[in-house]
């Protein structure tokens, strides 16, 4: 991302020790989206990255993956896919379950989400583990989508995810970073 934008967009996101367990550091984006100019820099970073990538859709993951990709899919004048956590989308679905630190987490895509053929982009507001999009990623090559690359406003990039999604052959964007 352009350097300016990065630092502006990082200077928004508000940390919150401790939250929601702790040792945790929960990197929240809401004042980014609050703030007027904070929502139009992180859009239009995207939308400049995606403008000429013949995208047929934007992928965003449940939940701040919602907040995020419709905007930029209207502005590339293509549709939204939701990525949604178990039992919430109504129609025919496919699933692919990831470990957590404690458990696993399942997603869901519905089954004529796309087309063969697509190319799309997954949207997320943070990689951390990488869990999360790597699923995405699965659930989409499973309907014959050629995923282009996971983007993020933020990257953890000490947990070691968007090289785990580099490693499986997925490009990952960010916007900034928090080490
Ligand atoms: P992961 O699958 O481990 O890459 O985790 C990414 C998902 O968990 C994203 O949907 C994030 O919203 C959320 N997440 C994980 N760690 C954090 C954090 N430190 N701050 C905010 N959200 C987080």
């Amino acid at each position: 991302a352009p350097r300016e934008a990065s630092a502006y967009v990082r200077s928004l996101v508000r940390t919150v020790p401790d939250w929601p367990e702790p040792g945790v550091q929960f990197r929240d984006i809401t004042p980014v989206f609050q703030n007027p100019r904070g929502l139009r820099t992180l859009v239009d970073v995207l939308v400049d990255r995606y403008f000429d990538a013949k995208l047929d859709a934007v992928v965003g993951l449940d939940a701040r993956g919602f907040m995020i990709g419709p905007i930029v899919a209207y502005e590339l004048n293509i549709g939204f896919v939701p990525v949604r956590k178990i039992g919430k989308l109504p129609w025919k679905t496919i699933s692919e379950s990831y470990d957590l630190e404690y458990g696993s987490a399942t997603v869901e895509v519905h089954a004529d989400a796309c087309n063969a053929g697509d190319r799309v982009v997954l949207i997320d507001d943070l990689i951390a583990t990488g869990g999360t999009m790597l699923a995405g990623m699965h659930l989409l090559e499973r309907l014959g989508a050629k995923v282009i690359e996971a983007a993020a406003l933020i990257d953890l990039p000490d947990l070691g995810g968007s090289a785990r999604l580099r490693a499986a052959g997925l490009p990952v964007f960010s916007i900034c970073e928090f080490a």
